[in-house]
């Protein structure tokens, strides 16, 4: 399973994400540096989650151990998975699903949304992904629910530090893509999602 490793991964802030990609068969596109850019990096784990290829899959039972999965998922490295924002797993979609008839939110409607929480994030400075740790507990501030929900995740899911800044961070992107001045538990929920990848998991 050869990964597909584009473009150098000279700029040696990238080499453990070459070093992974090239571990677990990860898709990624790597730049030759980050000195003058900002990334965004996209990787695409078309490795399967366990050994028989079906763990996670709805239509079919995965015969693999506990054991057996937590050794084959732990090619990918925790502090790895800390530095990315979305991690979300893709599950295979049933036939009766891929002929339904969808009523989803067109792209054009998302597009608004998007452009109207860009808007929210520049009349406050910054764009979320850009926020600075120092800023993120004022910006990112939760109502009581939205406390005990993100305690109980990072109890539960055993976030780090960076992790856990992560989540709120998506949260609050989350509350601006449904125009709510605050991030609510629904948000932080949502948000708690996007990690399923975390470490309890993978390590
Ligand atoms: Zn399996």
């Amino acid at each position: 399973m050869a990964p597909h490793l584009q473009a150098g991964a000279s700029d040696p802030t990238l080499a453990p994400v070459a070093q992974t990609a090239k571990k677990s068969g990860w898709a990624v596109l790597i730049p030759t540096s980050t000195r003058h850019s900002r990334v965004i990096l996209i990787c695409s784990c078309y490795l399967h989650a366990c050994k028989c290829g079906f763990y996670g899959d709805s239509t079919h039972e995965c015969r693999c151990t506990p054991g057996q999965i937590q050794h084959y998922l732990g090619k990918i490295s925790g502090p790895l998975l800390d530095r990315i924002d979305i991690h979300v797993e893709i599950p295979s979609v049933p036939f009766k699903e891929l002929r339904g008839n969808p009523t989803t939110e067109s792209s054009a409607e998302i597009r608004v949304r998007v452009e109207q929480a860009r808007t929210v994030q520049r009349a406050r400075g910054f764009y979320n992904s850009r926020m600075l740790a120092r800023d993120v507990r004022k910006v990112c501030a939760l109502d009581d629910a939205g406390e005990r929900t993100l305690e109980m995740a990072v109890r539960r899911m055993g976030l780090s530090a960076r992790a856990h800044d992560r989540v709120l961070k998506v949260a609050r992107t989350v509350a601006d893509l449904d125009q709510s001045p605050t991030v609510t538990a629904k948000h932080l929920a949502e948000a708690v999602q996007y990690r399923s990848l975390d470490r309890n998991y993978w390590t």
